[in-house]
């Protein structure tokens, strides 16, 4: 089923991408479109109103959709990050009603990082105070991805003496969403700052309607996020490599193609082994989620510590073949060059995803 899906997304993106992403913007109804065919949060149980994909088939539809757009991907993460975490923290009723939502075309943005709280969550400021039969959310949210966009925010903040997730509508009153201008790519998704003053909600808008530990409801939240991500880089390397083959096959220099040039076919080897690297290490962690073997957390975070890496360097080896063919606002090379840097940052940096994995080294358990 993850072929049809890929068959719809890339019907729905056609030849639009490089468009979106000089305009910073892709059609609303078309992501609502998407929305409703189930195809944004495709790993939503069928009996909960979703396509119900395995892990491995919704990595192979991201990736699909990585190949095409980053900022389509990056809207998907999103929306698939805000499913998971209802999924797993809500209780019967909010699955029931929020997941109906998400695969019916409504959509969702996902938003823990603060001006403060960037690599470090446990610096959250944002408060969650009850009061009656509602609560009262206070904080300031930064990039959250598809935010512009969203019908509803996840929104992470500290709540009696541990943390929840709370579902904010986006036109609730005190909530102000802003979007964050230029940036650097996936410039189409949406990438919003949030301020929220004094917004009351019903409290049954909390999810599960208990304080849980932040590590925990951050760990399984972005979980998926790395994982989505991680799958969204294998598609950059895919598309890089196909732009890169099929420039050195046709552009001659010295009188022979470029590909023929051995340095220059050291750059497709390269390219091939950092997309196939990334796309065993996502199959692997993938694997691991559909098992849910114990090993999961590890593998997750080291698929997107590989993907992001190959991807960052395999984009900038892909400029490089095509050279200024590749130079221009526009080019596929040239999007996924600037796109694959921002996946080195977000859902655990380079750095911190080195942190967490070293952790387990020294844990023994690597
Ligand atoms: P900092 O935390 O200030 O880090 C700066 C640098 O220092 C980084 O290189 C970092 O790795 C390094 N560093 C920090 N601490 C350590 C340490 N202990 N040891 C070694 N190095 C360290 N947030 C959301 O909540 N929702 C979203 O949907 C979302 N989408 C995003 C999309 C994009 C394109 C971007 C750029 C960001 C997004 N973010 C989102 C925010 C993202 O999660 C943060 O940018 C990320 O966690 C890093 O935080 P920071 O930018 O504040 O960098």
């Amino acid at each position: 089923m993850s072929d049809d899906l890929s068959k719809l997304v890339a019907e729905a993106v056609g030849v639009e991408a490089a468009g979106w992403d000089l305009a910073g913007v892709i059609p609303r109804d078309l992501l609502r479109t998407l929305g409703a065919q189930g195809v944004l949060c495709a790993e939503v149980p069928a009996a909960l109103g979703g396509r119900g994909l395995t892990s491995l088939r919704n990595g192979e539809l991201t990736a699909a959709t990585g190949a095409l757009c980053s900022s389509l991907r990056s809207v998907m993460t999103s929306q698939g990050m805000a499913a998971w975490t209802i999924q797993r923290f809500g209780t019967r009723e909010q699955r029931a009603e929020y997941l109906a939502r998400l695969t019916g075309g409504e959509l969702a943005a996902v938003a823990f990082s603060e001006p403060q709280a960037g690599s470090d969550l446990a610096a959250l400021g944002t408060r969650i105070r009850p009061d009656g039969d509602s609560v009262v959310v206070d904080g300031h949210k930064v990039w959250s991805t598809a935010a512009a966009y969203a019908d509803h925010l996840v929104v992470f903040g500290r709540f009696g003496d541990g943390a929840a997730a709370v579902l904010v509508p986006a036109t609730t009153p005190g909530v102000r969403v802003e979007k964050v201008a230029d940036p650097l790519g996936c410039r189409a998704a949406g990438h919003a700052g949030l301020v929220l003053e004094g917004v009351r909600l019903p409290a049954a808008n909390v999810l599960s309607g208990t304080s849980q530990p932040l590590g925990l409801l951050t760990t399984i939240a972005l979980s998926y996020g790395r994982m989505s991500v991680a799958w969204g880089c294998v598609g950059i390397l895919r598309a890089c490599l196909r732009a890169a083959a099929a420039h050195a096959k046709s552009r001659e220099q010295f009188g022979k193609p470029l590909g023929r040039h051995q340095l220059v076919a050291r750059h497709l080897a390269e390219l091939l082994v950092a997309e196939q690297t990334a796309t065993r290490v996502c199959e692997h962690a993938s694997r691991c989620w559909d098992d849910r073997s114990a090993e999961l957390t590890q593998a997750v975070v080291l698929a997107k510590h590989v993907a992001a890496g190959n991807a960052a360097r395999g984009a900038s080896v892909a400029v490089q073949v095509l050279a200024s063919a590749g130079s221009q606002d526009g080019h596929v090379v040239a999007r996924a060059y600037r796109d694959a840097k921002l996946m080195e940052i977000i859902e655990g940096s380079n750095e911190i995803s080195q942190l967490m994995l070293a952790e387990r080294v020294l844990e023994g358990v690597a």
